[in-house]
């Protein structure tokens, strides 16, 4: 996970919502004429014949919401009733006292949304004819984790995580263990184990760091490494053999480290604290780093 504003904040202030109750109404966009108007596009038959009505889809929407509830961060979505709109601009008005999620017919995008207030939020979805239930739950919950405060997880490094988003899905709509970590670390909640430690900035920018698999060498977990070189992770569940790489860049170029050794996060363990890693060596390409590593990027 990465934060949405981690470039300007530090571990203990990572914007959040406020932790209250959300009631929120979910809108169809209905505009004569209107390129993006859903009217007269239910029901909307996918390709192997599953019929979406706007009953689907608001029933989708209750359920991947209901499932951030289980949670317990302190934020709960409460669901008001669907009903159609004529304003375009409904999903992003804030400070209008109506948490909003509007559908809108696009066949190019998913949807949208960002941090925009710590007190409301709003979602615009996109309704696409030869898509599964499974986008369209993935979009939700891409979108309300982007509205929770974070970021996509390659936007420091395009082409270093195969995972290009959020990953607020697992295969039929479980959150992931990488994005449970990152709500427990901006929610400030508390997790089984804690991960963490400290490395030298020396004028290092965009900094991150991975917990991977060392016998596959996939990534499990993604945090940043803030400006007073602070990393944490907050994770649930035991890893049998893990290894850890930092990377940053300075003046172009990416620096990169790993810990000498593999590690086991036990069942019985309360965590680690690494200060002993650190960005030592270099290179000018990703590729790079991914040969000498050998992890899956
Ligand atoms: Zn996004």
């Amino acid at each position: 996970m990465l934060p949405w504003h981690r470039k300007t904040q530090n571990y203990g202030n990572y914007w959040c919502m406020d932790k209250k109750n959300y009631p929120y109404q979910i809108f169809f966009y209905e505009k004569e004429g209107d390129a993006y108007s859903c009217k007269d596009k239910f029901p909307i038959t996918c390709t192997d014949k599953t019929i979406f009505t706007k009953d689907t889809f608001v029933d989708y929407i209750q359920k991947a919401l209901a499932q951030i509830n289980t949670l317990n961060i302190g934020i709960s979505f409460e669901y008001k009733g669907y009903q159609s709109t004529d304003k375009d601009d409904l999903a992003f008005i804030m400070k209008d006292g109506i948490n909003a999620v509007v559908y809108y017919y696009n066949y190019k995008w998913g949807g949208l949304s960002a941090p925009f207030s710590k007190t409301e939020f709003g979602i615009k979805l996109d309704l696409i004819n030869n898509a599964r239930k499974e986008w369209f739950i993935g979009c939700l919950r891409h979108e309300m984790t982007h509205a929770l405060g974070f970021a996509h997880k390659d936007d420091d490094y395009k082409g270093i995580l195969k995972q290009p988003v959020i990953n607020g899905l697992d295969g039929l709509g479980e959150f992931s263990a990488d994005t449970i970590h990152g709500i427990k670390t901006i929610y400030d909640m508390e997790s089984k184990f804690t991960v963490n430690g400290k490395v030298d900035m020396n004028g290092f920018e965009e900094a991150q760091i991975f917990i991977y698999n060392s016998k596959t060498k996939n990534i499990l977990y993604q945090s940043p490494i803030d400006a007073k070189g602070y990393w944490e992770f907050r994770l649930d569940y035991p890893i049998k053999s893990f290894n850890m790489l930092a990377i940053a860049r300075k003046d172009e170029i990416y620096w990169f480290g790993k810990l000498k050794k593999d590690r086991i996060l036990g069942r019985m363990m309360k965590g680690y604290e690494f200060n002993e890693l650190k960005l030592s060596e270099y290179s000018n390409d990703l590729k790079t780093i991914k040969d000498k590593t050998g992890v899956t990027l």
